[in-house]
């Protein structure tokens, strides 16, 4: 519980960000996927979101942006909407906050886009406050946990059926470690959530 869906006193700890972002009558999530791009599974994504004519908002990784050049431009491309994730995917709690600023500013060079997500959701206060001046700083409501190796695919698509509520903001990984219950969970659950009344709307 804890993990998939954060407590209000973690996120008063960060104000100012987005959470969560209900409008007033309409179902609507914000779709979200972190750690990409790359070829192995960002275009399977893409085609997942096509066939449900969805758009979403990738959170890539520096690094990955720089060795891919081409699928970056294919999210964007297709609709999609893009943040910062850090170059390195670096957690600031274990960062010094200099080299953490850097790296953030870094990943700027290769994703031109005003929203950024701290990796882990790891960041220190005082890092926090700094890049906030700079971006739209954006978390999550729902963490499916597809990157857990202890889920099963089910378990994942049940986290978003458990958790997700008007204006979430839900999270996915388009990388290899979440490949198997992403792959199964993703589609199932835009079927899922239309099906509830759930319109998709970007952060
Ligand atoms: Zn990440």
């Amino acid at each position: 519980m804890l993990i998939e869906q954060p407590p209000k006193i973690y996120r008063l700890f960060f104000p100012g960000s987005m959470w969560r972002k209900p409008i007033k009558n309409q179902k609507t999530v914000y779709l979200t996927f972190d750690d990409g791009p790359i070829p192995e599974i960002t275009p399977w994504v893409l085609d997942v979101l096509d066939e449900f004519d969805v758009k979403a908002t990738f959170f890539c990784v520096g690094d990955n942006v720089r060795k891919h050049p081409d699928i970056y431009q294919m999210v964007l491309e297709r609709g999609h909407q893009v943040g910062n994730h850090t170059f390195n995917h670096l957690q600031g709690i274990r960062t010094w906050s200099k080299r953490y600023i850097a790296n953030s500013f870094l990943a700027s060079e290769y994703i031109k886009s005003d929203l950024f997500r701290p990796p882990h959701g790891h960041v220190r206060i005082p890092q926090y406050f700094k890049l906030r001046k700079h971006f739209k700083i954006v978390m999550w409501d729902v963490v499916t946990r597809d990157y857990s190796k202890l889920l099963t695919p089910d378990q994942v698509l049940d986290n978003v059926k458990k958790y997700t509520r008007d204006g979430s903001v839900i999270v996915f990984h388009d990388s290899l470690k979440a490949e198997k219950n992403m792959k199964y969970a993703l589609p199932k659950s835009l079927k899922w959530l239309k099906e509830q009344g759930y319109t998709f709307e970007l952060v």
